[in-house]
């Protein structure tokens, strides 16, 4: 078991935090927390071309909506700070220099405008891009004099010619590059900024990162950084890559397919947290033991690296979907209840009128309204089709086309139909509100007792219940009966609402 284990997260601001993001610090904080290690959230924002301003709230708003709280990091500080790189400029330049002087880097004074020419002929003759070193051969009077007359320029990683590198990933085993496919990278570039591969090898060697566990799409930057390390001196932190998130169709996940923002699972569709750090997981783990369920805690005794694989994972929404309406469905309902509402609240865009009445319900304290998200949770996978579904109780549906909605475009003939209707009637009226249970699903079942009770003989199939569905719920499709019943039965008025809904309809089909 390795000792002082040390990782990080080390996202840039450019945006909605990508839901590669999150799996990569998840993978790290359960690797952290089951070594009793730490977990550190650095900012690389060295790339102001890119940087997007409020990034940095949306990922810590994103790290503590699922659970995982650094251990260090901007918000949190520590000993190894600052954790934003753009207060750590002088660091970087120094070290860039301390390259220079130990000829492992170089000045490089090529203008913009050579190095496209430069790319131009290499594309052209189907070369990769790389740097012709024109500036690695400059004496030092020539630096000297380019540097005393301002003219711009970049220092340059000197690449050795010709040398294998190796490590053994900890998720892909051994991977061997050599450096005559590497370019003489930039680490400094002209506005004194480093490059993210300067920046991060000094911050990983700095803050004393132990492992450096991140997404496959880095794995190219692996042999530089460790060719970086040997030529400070230093001894590299252990690699490890996680495997490639593809769409279905095996590509590189991508907007187009799928969303991949977290917090548009978060914010716009109103997800578990649960459900997706479960189906994050999965992204590329697979347990020994699958559970129904997972805590942050059990995660962090389950999860194994040894587990994690090196094939591509699949993102799947229809899974997701599952477990969304798995997590909201069977977890507490007063926890989901307090959840939805601070997610309504949370929403950032208008209330819908369903969502306006049912905070105004929910405000009384009556017990209709947890019943209420208890049915609706149970057709639900996340939130917005949750509000949906409350839409029934609150007579926001679409108008219905009678006697068509009612008997199916005439599958069931109207004598039934008003049958149907009559006898959900009579059945509403000789309830006893008193003696229904307090429980939702005993409530259901006592109401589906009391029906099949009442089922005419010459009554069957859909005809018994689905024109009173209809009727009840002035909807063509919503959830059954006994359910719907179950809650607007326990409004003041409901009993006597539900009545004269079902008279209307009935008189509609006596003409
Ligand atoms: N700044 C990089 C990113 O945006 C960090 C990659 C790494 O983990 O080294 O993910």
């Amino acid at each position: 078991m390795p000792d002082n284990v040390r990782v990080r997260i080390a996202p840039s601001p450019t945006g909605d935090p990508h839901i590669g993001t999150l799996r990569t610090a998840l993978f790290n904080y359960l690797y952290a927390k089951q070594h009793s290690g730490k977990f550190v959230f650095r900012l690389e924002d060295t790339d102001k071309t890119r940087e997007v301003a409020g990034s940095f709230d949306k990922l810590e708003e994103s790290l503590s909506w699922i659970g995982i709280d650094p251990d260090e990091g901007p918000v949190q500080g520590g000993s190894f700070g600052p954790y934003i790189q753009s207060e750590r400029l002088k660091l970087y330049e120094d070290f860039a220099r301390q390259l220079v002087c130990s000829g492992k880097a170089y000045y490089c004074f090529c203008t913009p405008e050579r190095l496209a020419n430069l790319r131009e002929e290499q594309t052209k003759k189907k070369l990769p891009p790389k740097y012709d070193r024109l500036c690695r051969g400059l004496s030092q009077a020539q630096i000297k004099k380019k540097i005393d007359s301002n003219q711009p320029f970049v220092i340059r990683m000197s690449m050795p010619d010709n040398e294998s590198v190796e490590w053994s990933d900890i998720i892909k085993g051994r991977l061997i590059f050599n450096s005559n496919d590497l370019d003489d990278q930039v680490l400094l570039k002209s506005d004194g900024y480093p490059t993210y591969h300067l920046a991060s090898v000094v911050d990983d060697h700095l803050m004393e990162i132990s492992h450096v566990l991140r997404g496959e799409d880095w794995l190219s930057s692996t042999p530089k950084h460790l060719l970086l390390y040997k030529s400070f001196g230093w001894n590299p932190p252990i690699f490890g890559h996680f495997p490639l998130i593809t769409n279905p169709d095996r590509s590189k996940l991508s907007k187009r397919n799928n969303n991949t923002s977290v917090l548009y699972y978060k914010v716009d569709k109103g997800y578990h947290p649960m459900a997706l750090t479960h189906f994050m997981v999965f992204l590329g783990w697979t347990p020994e033991k699958i559970r129904d369920f997972y805590s942050i805690d059990m995660l962090v005794q389950d999860f194994s690296l040894d587990r994690v694989g090196v094939s591509p994972a699949v993102f799947d929404l229809d899974h997701l979907n599952f477990l969304g309406k798995k997590y909201l469905s069977e977890s507490d309902l007063s926890e989901i209840v307090s959840m939805y509402l601070s997610w309504i609240n949370d929403r950032r865009h208008v209330f819908t009128i369903a969502e306006k009445k049912f905070i105004e319900l929910y405000k009384t304290n009556h017990p209709a309204s947890e019943a209420m998200i208890d049915v609706c949770r149970r057709r639900a996978s996340y939130f917005v089709e949750l509000s949906e579904q409350l839409k029934v109780f609150f007579g926001v549906t679409e108008p219905l086309v009678v006697p068509n909605d009612l008997t199916i475009d005439g599958k069931i003939d109207p004598v039934s139909a008003k049958k149907s209707l009559t006898v959900a009637k009579k059945i509403i009226q000789d309830i006893d509100l008193k003696a229904l249970p307090k429980e939702t699903d005993k409530r259901i079942n006592v109401l589906i007792e009391i029906f099949k009770r009442e089922q005419p003989n010459d009554l069957g199939g859909q005809a018994y219940l689905h024109p009173s569905r209809v009727a009840l719920t002035l909807c063509k499709q919503s959830m059954n009966a006994f359910e719907f019943l179950s809650v607007i039965l326990l409004l003041g008025n409901g009993k006597e609402l539900m009545v004269e809904r079902l008279e209307g309809f009935i008189d509609r089909f006596k003409s």
